[in-house]
């Protein structure tokens, strides 16, 4: 701990919530995080997020049955816990699509637990047959 009070050595983090960038620097002390750098206050809360609990879509492809079409692309339909990343794309991993499945569909629901659902993101095997 410093004087300030502070645990850790500042760190980096280039907002995207918006094409300015911001380059945040942001420091962890006693009393919470303390941020730099944002121009407004959403930087502030997407660098606290993201040292505190990250979040991401996972965009991927599972696999079909349909020999014309053999993987059609998904993504989860909300974010997710970035901790959560390497479980989800394992199950999906195991998902096997026997439907005709389009753009919005659900592929998986409550995916590992998240209350998310992965849903298609093509209508490739509805134009395929
Ligand atoms: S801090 Fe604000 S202005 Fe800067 S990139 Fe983030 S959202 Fe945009």
């Amino acid at each position: 701990m410093n004087d300030n009070g502070n645990t850790n050595q500042a760190k980096e983090i280039i907002c995207i919530v918006c094409p300015n960038g911001c380059r945040i620097s942001c420091t962890k002390a006693a009393d919470g995080i303390h941020c730099s750098g944002q121009k407004c206050k959403r930087g502030e809360a997407y660098a606290t997020a993201e040292l505190t609990h990250p979040m991401r879509t996972l965009t991927t492809s599972v696999r079909t049955i349909f020999p014309d079409s053999p993987v059609v692309s998904v993504r989860t339909a909300g974010e997710i816990d970035k901790s959560k990343l390497m479980d989800v794309s394992k199950a999906l991993g195991k998902v096997l699509v026997k439907t005709r499945i389009h753009t919005g569909d659900v592929v998986a629901e409550n995916i590992c637990g998240t209350g998310v659902n992965v849903i298609c993101t093509s209508d490739r095997l509805m134009h395929q047959q």
